[in-house]
Order: structure tokens, then C-alpha cells, then sequence
């Protein structure tokens, strides 16, 4: 008879044979997929783990304290049922492993991470409501394939020193019980299956099986894929579940054993306390069914329910996911929007999953340098943009609400108003450090996080940035760059030289900006010939049509078209912008232009 039975190769069910191996038993692990998906989901993990007081932390200056974890925890845990008892002990020891032991044990088996830790769930409310008070979100180097490898490792060699013994397709139907305790499991072997890791796998039978075991422990993962348990165990608190969901875990995490481990007797509790994350969406790529992936978010981007309104304070992107989630299902929809600029995906949207991050999963410092430290939004991210079903990448915010209402179809349809009602007011609270908008206080207060200033969290900056920005800083004293636009001004030679298209919308937002006046002085500067509008020829336009044909995954905007193609006809070396996207475009003879003010 063998020592113990694992059932699932995941990595809770690696944890546990490799310690139960080191201790010198025998184990039998089963799992009902091939052994391509070995592993389970920690191979698609981001491989995001809590420590609390780690090196990496103190070496961002990070002050964690076993008892500012614990807090943080309670807050999250919310415990307040009997059933909670275990849960709470369990809590607190686990808490007290994260800060005493865990680190030193995976680093022990050559886990390493990446030097500053990232603030997941930042809360919102006060220090003893949920989320972290401080980043703990240590990212594996090699993410969750990096997590797996030393398990994999120790659980391999077991199995050549015939300690451990792998059975893949075999499903587990039943706990046999004898003598009030759990002696062994019976089930199917299903047919073999050459189902590459992570896509569902057949479940037709070619056979049964039976075993005894001296401890039978189950480790068979959640209930995310199954969407009729989850509807089935929703919390009341939450009214309704959505009527759409996406699966961020494989089918095999499809909680059948749940209801085998409570026929065999065990008490299965909380079964409605269930963590989902609000920013998900659709893989253009999909690996397992209705797979979607989240966004792990900064900041900064704007978040509309489905009719256009704000989301209330704190629920901010990457703030309370479940506090998100009660008010997203009290609003009758089962959609969000967010509503951002390049500037903020390029910064804050990092996607979840250890395939979403080739280069970290990879280990490739030279991809990492060139994916996340260049100009850009990192190649996923980009070919999200492009891809997905869920994004709209628009110029002007009109088209941009004719896009939501297109991926809708309408439903509920968004008014441009509205949208344009809630973009213009946090606006305007974007032009100091300070501000009533808990939301831009919470950015400015990001920022002061070193990691997050550099890495992660987009200067602040108004969503309705245009590209004629200069033309409109010099204008209006109002706005943030109007300073650092006149210096630059009285540096550059006059007549300042452009396009009509960019003349077009300068006029446009200066009409809303600052009235007629706004648009009569802009008028002035080209009766002064301080700025002059260049014809547009057919060459020019010609050239335009191809500079946007070569962009078209940016995309690139006709104003912008112009601005290049000028640039080249007459070949012009500076251009005096705020739009980062100049530093990317590429002229004839792949010459850059000199962007000013750097
Ligand atoms: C995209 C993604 C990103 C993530 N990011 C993070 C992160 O950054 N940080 C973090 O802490 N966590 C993260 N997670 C979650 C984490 O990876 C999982 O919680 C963890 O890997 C679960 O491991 P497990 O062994 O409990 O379950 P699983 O990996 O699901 O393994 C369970 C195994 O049991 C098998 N099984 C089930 N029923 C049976 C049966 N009846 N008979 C035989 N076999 C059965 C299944 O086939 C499966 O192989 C992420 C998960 C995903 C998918």
C-alpha cells in the first residue's frame, strides 16, 4: 500500500509530494490531465507572491511588519462566521510563514524575484478595511513556470528513486471510506490525449481504477472554470451573478471534486466566499475555453460602468476587486469600461499569466529592456490593442464612444456627453499636485513609491491630451505644459511652421477650452506670421495616406500624418510637441526627429 494519494498534479499537489518524498513515504499522484498540462495552473500563473519584511522590499524602502500584514489580512478576510475559526488560524500562521520562512525556503531551492515588489489590491478606504497597505507582490523571475521548477525538479527526482509514481489520465470519482476514514479513491482512466498544456482535454473512459492509500490528500485546484458551480455558490451579497463570465484558469479547474471529498464526509465551508477579479477580458489568442485574461492595472485610467458613469470612490483600477465587483452587479450590467490613453496603457497595463510575459518568464533581461523600458506598451499588450474584441483605440473621444457602443451593439447604449462629461471634469482636476478627486490624490500619492513612479505609473496627464498641444499650452495659461511651452517657445527660431489638419484641431479644443479669445489668439500668432500654415500639396497628401497605411496598428492620426510628411519635404530636424508618439515615428533615411521640449 502506498503512503499517500495526491490527487492533482498541481502545485499544491507538488508541495505536498515533495515534502511527503524528502520525509520517505511513498505517494501516488493522479491527475486527469495529460502529463503535458503537469503543473496545473501555476504554469500560466504571473508567479506573484506575498512576503512580508523581505529584502526586496527594504531595499525599496518598503516598511512591512508581520502585524501590518495581519492587519491588511482581517481586512481582506472580513472573518465573521463560526466556520471562520480554522480559517482565522490558518490565516495567521500562513501570515507568520510569509514573514519567518517562505522566502528563505523557495530561495533555498533557487527562486529568485524581481528586485521591487508590485502593490497589488491597494484598498482605498481605511487601515483596517481591505487590500495591501504596502506592494508585496513579489514576481517570480520566470514567473509561475519559475515557481513550478524546483517542485518539478524534487518531485522528478522522487519518481527516478521510485519514492514517487505519476499516473496522468486518471480521474478520481470517488473517496472509498472504511472505518469512518478515507482509505483510498476509485475512478476512470480516461482514453490518451495528446492536448497540448492547458487546452481541455477528452473524457471519454477506456477503463477504471482502484487504489489504497495510507492518507488520500486533495489537491484538486478551485472552481473558476465552471461557471454553473460558481453561479450555483454565489454570495448573496452580490445579487445576481453576472450573466457573462470569462475562465482566467484552465477547464481542468472544474471543482468536481469538491462534491466527492463531501460525499466521503468532509465538511466543505465558505463555499460562497469567492475572489473574482472586474478587469478582465477576452484572449484574442485563447489557450482553454471562454479564457480571459486579467489586467493587473495602475492607476490612472478612468473606469465607466456600462452607462458612462464613474465608478464611486474608492473603487479606482487595482484598488478592491471585490468592492468593484458588488457595486458592478448593483448596477444592472455585467460590463466596465475604462477609458485611458497611450501614455497609461504604455505604464499600467501589465497582463496576467506567465504567457503574457515572455520576457520574464523567459528570464531575458535583453527582452525585458526592450519590451518594458523602450518607447511602446509591451508586444502583448500591443497585440491586445490590435486583437481584442474588447479594446477600442480611437483618436478623438466622439469615435471613441461610437467604438464602445459598436462592441455593445447599444447595449446600454453610451452617450458621447456623458462620457465627455466625466473625461472633462477629472480633466480639469489634473492641473495640480493637489485635488479634490480621491482618485488623482491616490495617483499623485502612487507616484511616490519609487517602483512605481518609474515603472509603472504614467505622469499624470489629461486623458483629453491632444497632439496640437503645444499650439494650445502656449494659449492657455491654464494648462499644465503652458510654462515649459513658452521657454521652449522663446529658444525656437519663428515662424513656427504647420499643417492644416493639426491647425484644425488646435482650433477645436481651444474653442472648448478657453471660448473665442482662446481661438482668436491662435488666429493672431498666424496673422503675425509667428506661425505659418504650409499648403498641403498633392505630394504631401499623398505622403500622408502612406505614413498612416505603415502605422496602422498604433494607429497613427492624420494630423500627425502631416506633421511627418512635412518634415521630410522640406526636411525639417525638430519638431515642437508633447505627443511621445513623435519619438517612434521613423522618417525617409530612418531618421527620428528631435522632439521639443525633451
Ligand atoms: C493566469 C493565472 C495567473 C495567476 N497568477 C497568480 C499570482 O500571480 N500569484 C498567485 O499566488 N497565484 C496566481 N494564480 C493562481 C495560482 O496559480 C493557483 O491558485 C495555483 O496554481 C493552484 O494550484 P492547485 O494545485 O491548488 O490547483 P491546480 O493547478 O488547478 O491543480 C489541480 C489539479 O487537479 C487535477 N484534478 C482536479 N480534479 C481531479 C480529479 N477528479 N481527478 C484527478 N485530477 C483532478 C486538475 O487536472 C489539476 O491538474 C494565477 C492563476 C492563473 C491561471
Amino acid at each position: 500500500m502506498n503512503d499517500a494519494i495526491v490527487i492533482g498534479a498541481g502545485l499544491a499537489g507538488l508541495v505536498a509530494t515533495a515534502e511527503l518524498a524528502d520525509a520517505g513515504k511513498r505517494v501516488i499522484v493522479l491527475d486527469q490531465e495529460p502529463e503535458a498540462s503537469f503543473g496545473g495552473q501555476a504554469h500560466w500563473s504571473l508567479g506573484g507572491l506575498f512576503f512580508v519584511d523581505s529584502p526586496e522590499q527594504r531595499r525599496a524602502r518598503i516598511n512591512d511588519s508581520f502585524e501590518l500584514a495581519w492587519q491588511d489580512w482581517l481586512g481582506t478576510a472580513g472573518f465573521d462566521r463560526d466556520e471562520d475559526h480554522w480559517p482565522r488560524k490558518w490565516a495567521e500562521a500562513y501570515v507568520h510563514f510569509c514573514h519567518e520562512e517562505k522566502r528563505d525556503w523557495l530561495y533555498g531551492m533557487g527562486m529568485r524575484w524581481m528586485p521591487s515588489p508590485g502593490w497589488a489590491e491597494r484598498g482605498g478606504y481605511d487601515a483596517t478595511g481591505p487590500g495591501n497597505s504596502v506592494p508585496r507582490f513579489h514576481l517570480t523571475w520566470g514567473t509561475g513556470p519559475g515557481v513550478l521548477a524546483p517542485f518539478i525538479r524534487r518531485v522528478r527526482a522522487a519518481e527516478q528513486e521510485g519514492l514517487v509514481e505519476l499516473r496522468f489520465r486518471h480521474q478520481v470519482d470517488e473517496l472509498v471510506v472504511g472505518d469512518g476514514s478515507v482509505t483510498g479513491v476509485r475512478g476512470t482512466v480516461l482514453e490518451p490525449s495528446d492536448a497540448p498544456r492547458g487546452v481541455p482535454s477528452s473524457r471519454e473512459a477506456t477503463g477504471e481504477f482502484e487504489l489504497e492509500g495510507g492518507a488520500v490528500i486533495v489537491t484538486s485546484g478551485g472552481i473558476g472554470a465552471n461557471h454553473d458551480m460558481v453561479r450555483r455558490n454565489w454570495p448573496k451579497r452580490l445579487g445576481d451573478p453576472p450573466k457573462r463570465m470569462i475562465s482566467g484558469v484552465p477547464d481542468s479547474t472544474d471543482g468536481r471534486m469538491l462534491a466527492i471529498t463531501e460525499e466521503a464526509g468532509a465538511r466543505i465551508i465558505n463555499p460562497d466566499r469567492m475572489w473574482h477579479y472586474t478587469e478582465g477580458i477576452q484572449n484574442w489568442n485563447p489557450i482553454w475555453s471562454n479564457h480571459g485574461i486579467r489586467v493587473i492595472p495602475g492607476p490612472s485610467s478612468l473606469w465607466l460602468d456600462a452607462t458612462g458613469k464613474r465608478l464611486p470612490v474608492p473603487l479606482f483600477p487595482g484598488f478592491d476587486t471585490l468592492g468593484t465587483l458588488e457595486h458592478i452587479m448593483k448596477t444592472g450590467h455585467d460590463h466596465t469600461w475604462f477609458v485611458l490613453t497611450q501614455k497609461i496603457i504604455e505604464r499600467e497595463f501589465a497582463l496576467s499569466g506567465s504567457e503574457q510575459n515572455p520576457d520574464v518568464t523567459g528570464k531575458d533581461l535583453r527582452l525585458i529592456i526592450r519590451s518594458r523600458l523602450l518607447a511602446g506598451a509591451t508586444p502583448p499588450v500591443e497585440a491586445f490593442k490590435k486583437h481584442g474584441v474588447d479594446f477600442v483605440v480611437e483618436r478623438d473621444l466622439a469615435s471613441l464612444v461610437q467604438g464602445m457602443n459598436d462592441v455593445t451593439g447599444g447595449e446600454p447604449a453610451l452617450s458621447f456627453e456623458d462620457v465627455e462629461r466625466e473625461v472633462v471634469a477629472r480633466d480639469r482636476e489634473m492641473d495640480h499636485a493637489y485635488s479634490k478627486d480621491a482618485q488623482i490624490t491616490a495617483i499623485h500619492g502612487a507616484r511616490r513609491y519609487l517602483s512605481d513612479r518609474l515603472t509603472r505609473i504614467a505622469a499624470p496627464h489629461k486623458l483629453l491630451d491632444p497632439d496640437a498641444g503645444p499650439l494650445i499650452a502656449l494659449i492657455d495659461a491654464g494648462e499644465p505644459d503652458h510654462d515649459r511651452c513658452r521657454l521652449a517657445l522663446e529658444r525656437l527660431p519663428l515662424p513656427l511652421l504647420t499643417t492644416w489638419p493639426v491647425f484644425t484641431e488646435a482650433i477645436y479644443l481651444l474653442g472648448r477650452a478657453a471660448g473665442w479669445p482662446g481661438q482668436d489668439a491662435l488666429w493672431r500668432m498666424v496673422e503675425r506670421r509667428a506661425l505659418v500654415l504650409a499648403d498641403i500639396e498633392d505630394a504631401l497628401v499623398a505622403r500622408s495616406a502612406d505614413l498612416m497605411r505603415r502605422y496602422n496598428d498604433h494607429p497613427m492620426d492624420l494630423a500627425d500624418a502631416t506633421l511627418v510628411a512635412l518634415a521630410e519635404a522640406r526636411d525639417l530636424r525638430e519638431i515642437f510637441t508633447l505627443d511621445s508618439d513623435f519619438r517612434t515615428y521613423q522618417l525617409r533615411g530612418k531618421r527620428h526627429l528631435s522632439v521639443i521640449p525633451d
